[in-house]
């Protein structure tokens, strides 16, 4: 397996607890598939957490992603959700380096990865489906690192978490199977969800 780039443009103005896991998640995991993880376009006025500083593979860039490949920008793949074509193994000898925007999801989806469609970098698609970002860079792996074509993995859509005995709640995204069936999350990731569906949602997603 060769060494990819991902990197997740922050394009939020804040980088909540969500985010952080999703980060943490995508740090460890491209690490130890031999890649590279970035989260570029990071303001110095952001504190990052210490345990997303120290995850293993996390490099964070004040420069944005147009900067850092300004001239290199055909290296550079755009995981877009409104892409004409899906993400394909042989796209893992075209690029060597995988680009999405760093937004939670929301539902119905706002289209803000246009913002990094705008500066012109290749798209390609995932399904139709909208993912969380740390599922669109497993994906995204599985394809290109593992050769893996899109159709032959096995997702869950929509799963619905229990909260408690009388709450559940439903998450409007794509995630990868586990070989229990199960969604995979970040670590600490349902925890989290129960606390905050116990909050009220409000505007999390
Ligand atoms: N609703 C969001 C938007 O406004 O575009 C999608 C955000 S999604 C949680 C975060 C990133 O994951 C996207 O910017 C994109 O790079 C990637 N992504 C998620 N689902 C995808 C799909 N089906 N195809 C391609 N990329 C996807």
């Amino acid at each position: 397996m060769d060494c990819k780039t991902y990197i997740v443009e922050h394009l939020d103005d804040e980088l909540g607890p969500w985010s952080k896991l999703e980060y943490i998640t995508i740090a460890k995991e491209s690490h130890q598939a031999g890649s590279k993880f970035c989260l570029s376009s990071v303001p110095a006025s952001l504190e990052l957490p210490q345990t997303l500083r120290d995850a293993p593979g996390f490099i964070a860039d004040a420069q944005s992603v147009e900067t850092l490949y300004f001239d290199d920008k055909a290296r550079v793949c755009l995981l877009d959700p409104s892409a004409k074509k899906e993400l394909s193994p042989e796209d893992g000898e075209a690029f060597d380096v995988f680009l999405f925007g760093g937004i939670l999801g929301d539902d119905p989806p706002r289209d803000r990865t246009s913002e990094l469609r705008k500066k012109g970098f290749v798209g390609r698609r995932l399904g139709p489906k909208q993912m969380t970002t740390d599922t669109a860079v497993r994906v995204t792996r599985m394809i290109v690192q593992e050769m893996i074509p899109l159709e032959k993995i096995p997702y869950v859509d929509d799963p619905e978490l229990r909260v408690d005995k009388h709450e559940s709640t439903e998450m409007p995204f794509r995630y990868v199977m586990d070989e229990d069936g199960k969604p995979i999350m970040p670590e600490g990731m349902v925890d989290l969800i129960k606390k905050d569906t116990e909050k009220g949602f409000g505007d999390l997603f």
